[in-house]
């Protein structure tokens, strides 16, 4: 299937195509096709934000297909926040630095067992003439106080995953890749398009 990556995050497209590659070797990017193409990200949900980018890129784009991820952090602390706003959690214009640093400000003083959060990741697929697929991946994790790794990108440094005993950013790209919230929703979405063809 030839398809294009509906996005413009470097590190998120990187990740998509190292853990759909084998699947999808016609896959490009935004940038590979020579386009720019903006979507206003104004869902509240992350389907809803997955969803409207898969299909605007795909209309604007011309290919028969498209796929978007939206994703963010969600701590339970903070009532599910930055959640989809996670990008622009410090405001318009702030990058990963200015948004860790405000989600350390506002977690300041709070105890390890309440820094429960989760990775979230909507993924959509957007096709000719075939209703649109969103299916949803989750990592579970505890917020550190302090920032561990350089690996990764966003809230990596500051997301520990118990399971390996490190920051998603002490891990390596194959590491994540194979336990992270994009992987577990691009998984669900390999399984529908799999049981498609059955
Ligand atoms: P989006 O482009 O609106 O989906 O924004 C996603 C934002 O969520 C990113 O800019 C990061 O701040 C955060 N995020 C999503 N996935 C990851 C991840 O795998 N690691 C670290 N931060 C992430």
């Amino acid at each position: 299937m030839k398809l294009i990556i509906a996005s413009n995050n470097a590190h998120k497209m990187r990740e998509i195509q190292e853990i759909l590659g084998a699947e999808f070797p016609d896959m490009v990017t935004l940038k590979q096709a020579g386009l720019t193409i903006d979507v206003v990200e104004d869902g509240d949900t992350f389907q809803a934000n997955a969803i409207k980018k898969a299909e605007e890129v795909r209309l604007a784009s011309g290919f028969p297909a498209a796929l978007a991820d939206d994703s963010g952090l969600i701590v339970d602390a903070l009532g599910g926040a930055p959640g989809v706003y996670s990008a622009r959690y410090a405001g318009e214009g702030h990058n990963d630095a200015d948004n860790n640093a405000k989600l350390m400000r506002d977690m300041a003083g709070v105890p390890t067992e309440q820094r429960t959060c989760r990775f979230a990741s909507a993924v959509a697929l957007a096709r000719e003439g075939k209703e649109t697929i969103c299916v949803m991946g989750y990592a579970e994790g505890i917020l550190l106080t302090e920032s561990h790794g350089t690996n990764g990108f966003g809230y990596d440094p500051y997301f520990f995953y118990p399971p390996f005993g490190k920051s998603f950013a002490e891990l390596s790209a194959e590491e994540k890749n194979s336990v992270s919230h994009r992987k577990h929703a691009l998984e669900a979405l390999l399984t529908i398009l799999r049981q498609e063809k059955e």
